[in-house]
């Protein structure tokens, strides 16, 4: 399975390349290399790490083998200009919907590269990994990187408040053994310092778990502990910590869970909250009607308060309301169904938040390398999540909502994914009730 998501991946990373060299104003230097954008990152993310790693090894940018090598050793060396300028109309139009959706892409070969997979789909924000988020040490950002994501920044116009760049996966801020949880801090807290060198000032992780040693208040309070020294050995980054699903040990199902580690932190301007659709509906939040997700987002307030709220998740289920199981689908393809979407889309809190995506691609890592569409399924449900952010909740405009999840479900087979017959059912049967309610808040409005 790696080996083969490997090679197919190293194609198409030449693909994608090809493609958007293509598109930007000549001339251009072969500096950058345009990757494709990750898989989802929870469900598959040991996949994923195998595309990442392959795309990191194999695509990093390579020094030019100079034909006088021999005799070249005592020149002064020329540091070449790398920059590159992009023919934005090459681009999809972005528009300017103040709800900011796009999916968590793949910053391999340099984190310039995620500021164009994004731009790539359209996506009005974005999510990244800064370094590789299954291992203890990465190498350092390099100068280069750094300067071309700023500069990219700039130039594709994307605000660095809409882009939720996620921790790394090993970090557990909870865990009562010292040691460990040290080896975590200094993880964590270099993560925190990479996002202050591009500057990006939030930056999301999952809260941690109690590793079936301790209480969990126990654990929520070390928890707290970690970010009030990160808090103070940086400046300005806001931590914010994600809505979890629940399995074992795992902490931040519960608002109350994440309302115990807000107390705790001393200061509270630098603490924040990722709401992950997925993780809530298998936490036993129903947001699949706009009953549901109106209460839910009033226990929000009760418990923890709107203005903590820094970002979403918006991942569709694979699994059952308070089945704790982490499993990611795309948009209006599981359990959720794209309703739950339209009711956030169409909610004034959520704007101009950091809206990301952790969906599976489907065809990265499966494509027979030559048609360079590894974003195609992204690029459906981005355009699918922008229309929802401007529908009118007339009856008339709800019964549009059939077909764009069909238009996802075909993006998916298209690339040779699979739609659980199960969870269209599921999805089915949870829009029929929800059109009833629906007309009537509407007809009542
Ligand atoms: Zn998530």
């Amino acid at each position: 399975m790696a080996t083969s998501l490997r090679r197919s991946s190293r194609i198409l990373a030449v693909s994608m390349a090809a493609k958007l060299v293509a598109s930007a104003t000549k001339p251009i230097r072969r500096s950058t290399h345009i990757t494709s954008p990750s898989a989802d990152t929870c469900a598959r993310s040991e996949d994923l790490e195998d595309v990442i790693d392959a795309y990191a090894e194999d695509y990093a940018p390579k020094k030019a083998k100079s034909p006088r090598k021999a005799n070249t050793a005592k020149e002064p060396k020329v540091k070449k200009s790398k920059v590159v300028v992009y023919n934005l109309d090459e681009f999809p139009a972005r528009g300017s919907s103040p709800w900011k959706i796009g999916p968590h892409v793949s910053a391999a070969g340099g984190v310039e590269n995620a500021v164009l997979n994004a731009a790539s789909i359209g996506a009005t924000a974005f999510a990244l990994f800064v370094k590789s988020q299954r291992k203890w040490t990465s190498s350092p950002l390099t100068a280069e990187s750094i300067a071309t994501f700023k500069s990219r920044m700039l130039e594709f116009g994307y605000d660095a408040k809409h882009v939720l760049p996620h921790g790394n996966y090993l970090v557990n801020l909870g865990n009562p053994d010292d040691e460990k949880r040290e080896k975590s801090y200094e993880c964590f807290l270099d993560d925190l310092k990479r996002l202050l060198k591009i500057p990006i000032l939030l930056s999301s992780c999952s809260p941690g778990s109690t590793v079936g040693q301790v209480t969990p208040e126990v654990s929520l309070s070390l928890i707290a502990q970690c970010l009030n020294r990160a808090h103070k050995e940086t400046k300005n980054i806001i931590t914010v910590i994600e809505s979890m699903a629940g399995a074992g040990n795992v902490l931040g199902s519960k608002f109350s869970e994440l309302a115990k580690i807000i107390q705790e932190v001393e200061d509270k301007a630098r603490v924040g909250v990722c709401l992950d659709t997925c993780h809530m509906f298998v936490a036993g939040y129903d947001i699949r009607t706009r009953e549901g997700w109106e209460n839910t987002m009033e226990e929000f307030e009760r418990e923890i308060g709107i203005k903590y709220l820094r970002g979403m998740h918006l991942n569709d289920s694979k699994a059952a309301l308070g089945s704790h199981k982490d499993r990611h689908e795309n948009i209006g393809a599981g359990c959720l169904g794209l309703n739950t979407f339209l009711y956030i889309l169409n909610d004034s809190r959520t704007k101009n938040l950091p809206l990301i995506m952790e969906t599976p691609a489907h065809d990265v890592g499966k494509s027979n390398g030559r048609t360079g569409e590894g974003y195609e399924v992204w690029r459906i449900e981005i355009a699918v999540l922008k229309r929802l952010a401007s529908l009118s909740e007339t009856p008339d405009e709800i019964q549009k909502l059939d077909d764009w999840a069909d238009e996802v479900r075909d993006a998916i087979q298209s690339k040779g994914g699979v739609v659980e017959a199960t969870n269209e059912a599921a999805a089915k049967e949870s829009r029929q009730p929800k059109k009833s309610k629906m007309n009537a808040a509407a007809a009542a409005k």
